[in-house]
């Protein structure tokens, strides 16, 4: 038996495996699902990017200074900072 979900945004009844799991859970333990199928997810984040290009760069950019954060050796974090 296929556990179903309608789609919030196309209106259809897919297969649970067409949405994804959202990061956060609820109180009980239960990971949210999405109220949009993976398609429709698509075409929004699409969409947010062409309406927030400015937030999607910041977005972009403090993903790319943490990631370079983390492979960079040279590196100080905050906590052993010479301030300290
Ligand atoms: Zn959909």
């Amino acid at each position: 038996m296929t556990i179903t979900k309608t789609c919030r945004d196309c209106k259809l009844e897919k297969p649970i495996t067409e949405f994804s799991p959202r990061q956060n859970y609820n109180k009980s333990g239960v990971k949210y699902m999405n109220s949009f199928c993976k398609h429709c997810l698509t075409i929004r984040a699409r969409n947010w990017q062409k309406k927030n290009p400015v937030k999607y760069k910041t977005y972009q950019d403090e993903y790319k200074e943490e990631r370079q954060a983390h492979n960079d050796e040279t590196y100080i974090h905050p906590a052993e900072g010479p301030n300290n």
